[in-house]
């Protein structure tokens, strides 16, 4: 498996780590060329700053092509940061690619005070470890949207078809269950699409 992974700011050598400690083949998105005709199974949006993360992908030329990528069904993995580019619909800040059907709340838990470590119950996974780091918050998800995790009540894990995202930061801590759950998204696409296609109809 070939994961891209947006190197513009933010943990992505943690992420590659994580992903390349379960099998995966992993390279750095920096500009079109790193994507254009290059085999790429799915890709990760870390965490940063979303308004200039938005700012450097238009900048940068990614915009389109990374757009183009996650509508035609490849999976993509966003944290923090990454959960507000993929949301549809942003408070107290910008959209970028809107594909997920979710509101987000960005700074959700105040600008300076917003880090903190807790743990969420994972749908299908059980306990898993959170580190925040001044993030969002999913204030309502769409009824084709699947809520996978809460902290305070407030949804901080969704999944919507080949869209994963968290509001928190698992490649910051040694449990790797949330990447191995998105290694099997990403199976799960490349073998639906190297299904030889029906010619009945
Ligand atoms: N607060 C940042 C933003 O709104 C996200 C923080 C993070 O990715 N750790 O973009």
């Amino acid at each position: 498996m070939r994961i891209g992974v947006l190197a513009l700011q933010g943990a992505f050598a943690e992420h590659e780590a994580m992903l390349q400690t379960l099998g995966a083949d992993c390279f750095e998105i920096r500009k079109p060329a790193d994507i254009k005709g290059q085999p790429m199974d799915g890709f990760v949006i870390p965490g940063g700053e979303s308004t200039v993360m938005t700012k450097l992908l238009h900048g940068l030329g990614l915009f389109e092509l990374l757009q183009g990528k996650i509508a035609g069904g490849l999976p993509v993995f966003g944290t923090c940061a990454g959960l507000i580019l993929l949301a549809k619909h942003v408070q107290g800040g910008i959209t970028c690619f809107p594909c997920m059907d979710i509101t987000v709340r960005r700074n959700a838990y105040g600008r300076q005070l917003g880090s903190f470590e807790t743990t969420a119950l994972f749908t299908g996974l059980g306990e898993v470890p959170t580190v925040f780091i001044r993030g969002p918050y999913i204030e309502c998800a769409g009824e084709n949207v699947q809520v996978l995790a809460y902290v305070d009540g407030n949804i901080v894990a969704a999944r919507q078809e080949n869209i994963l995202v968290t509001a928190f930061h698992p490649e910051l801590k040694q449990d790797v269950r949330i990447h191995r759950f998105f290694l099997d998204i990403v199976n799960k696409y490349k073998k639906e699409k190297e299904k030889p296609q029906s010619r009945c109809g």
